[in-house]
């Protein structure tokens, strides 16, 4: 049988998994949240992840600058870290490179990994560096910290609960299509373009969420909140509602959309790689957290849907009608 008849999830729960049941004993947190846990202390534990950027499939080496990869190249990963509430410590970097790359090249990458590492104090502390006959192959490893107490797991969301975002979903993918139609870069096509090609992690937002106790659970949107809230559906075994007049998108997006005739929406809900954070909230605290969470950061935490009992499956409403294939529903935008 081929891979790509299993696809990705698939391959994790059914090939990969499976095998490492038993020897994941029930103090750790493996395969299936953003990062892996490991209880250090009665108090704290460790956060691990890893995430991998390879030349043809993640990114194309003529259309990002070196600077923008080396940043988003441990973004992708901060994120992970975020997702928990957790605070990262480290980074691991490991690349292998075509013979015939430029140092300058390199360096270029280094500067914008760097850069991020000082913005948000995550010193790199080892990984590995090889030829590669296949492109740029880059893996990125980051631990953190979190209290015991603050982890928010995906598996952690209650009936009932509200579900938001940290931000605008959509532009990453609609940078995407600007590369991928050679469009002209302008003000607008640039924001899109900036938050595919530099997304930036919510760390800070990450941790603030896991220390209000109305959040129950979150992850970080890497696939499209189409794809990502049902993980945590799944995770915590329930239905979810998302209501699409209130899914934020940007004006840039929503400009370009217009222009282009691109279904902003769908863009929205399945073009991923946006790097907000996703997460449920108790109904009883939601009012309180979202003023204190504008207070904060300036700017509001988007209610974008509720949970309910049921089958994880997510049901999209517009004014509370159901919409079954959402390209017909987007039409109505
Ligand atoms: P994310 O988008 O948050 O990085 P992924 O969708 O890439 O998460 O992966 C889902 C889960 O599967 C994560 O817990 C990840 O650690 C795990 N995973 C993915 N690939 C592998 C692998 N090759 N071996 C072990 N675990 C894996
Ligand atoms: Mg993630």
């Amino acid at each position: 049988m081929k891979i790509s008849k299993l696809g990705e999830f698939g391959l994790i729960e059914k090939v990969i998994a499976p095998e490492f049941r038993e020897l994941v004993n029930k103090h750790l947190t493996g395969i299936g949240d953003d990062s892996a846990i490991i209880p250090i202390s009665q108090h704290t534990s460790h956060l691990h992840t890893t995430d991998m950027l390879v030349e043809n499939t993640h990114f194309l080496r003529e259309k990002i600058a070196p600077y923008q990869l080396g940043f988003k190249s441990l973004s992708v990963n901060l994120s992970d870290i975020a997702a928990m509430g957790g605070k990262p410590l480290a980074s691991y970097l490991s690349i292998g490179l075509p013979k015939d790359m430029e140092v300058e090249w390199m360096e270029e990458f280094m500067r914008g990994y760097k850069d991020l590492s000082e913005d948000e104090d995550v010193p790199l502390l080892g990984g590995d560096t090889t030829s590669s006959q296949a492109g740029i192959v880059i893996n990125v490893g980051v631990t953190g910290e979190i209290d015991n107490q603050l982890i928010k797991k995906r598996s952690d969301a209650r009936d009932g609960d509200i579900v938001c975002v940290t931000g605008d979903v959509g532009d990453s993918a609609g940078g995407l299509q600007v590369i991928l139609d050679n469009l002209p870069q302008d003000q607008v096509s640039s924001k899109l373009l900036d938050q595919h090609l530099t997304p930036y992690p919510h760390v800070s937002e990450g941790i603030w969420l896991a220390s209000q106790p109305a959040v129950r659970a979150m992850m970080d949107v890497s696939d499209g909140i189409g794809s990502d809230l049902q993980h945590i559906l799944k995770a915590s075994q329930l239905k979810g509602y998302v209501e699409l007049e209130k899914v934020p998108m940007s004006l840039e997006l929503r400009e370009q959309a217009g222009i282009y005739q691109w279904n902003p929406l769908e863009l929205a809900i399945s073009g991923g790689e946006d790097y907000v954070l996703l997460l449920t909230v108790d109904p009883a605290g939601y009012e309180q957290l979202g003023r204190d969470f504008e207070a904060e950061f300036g700017r509001p935490l988007h209610a974008i849907g509720y949970l309910a009992a049921g089958e994880p499956g997510i049901t999209y409403l517009k004014d509370n009608q159901e919409v079954k294939d959402l390209k017909e529903g987007y039409r109505h935008f």
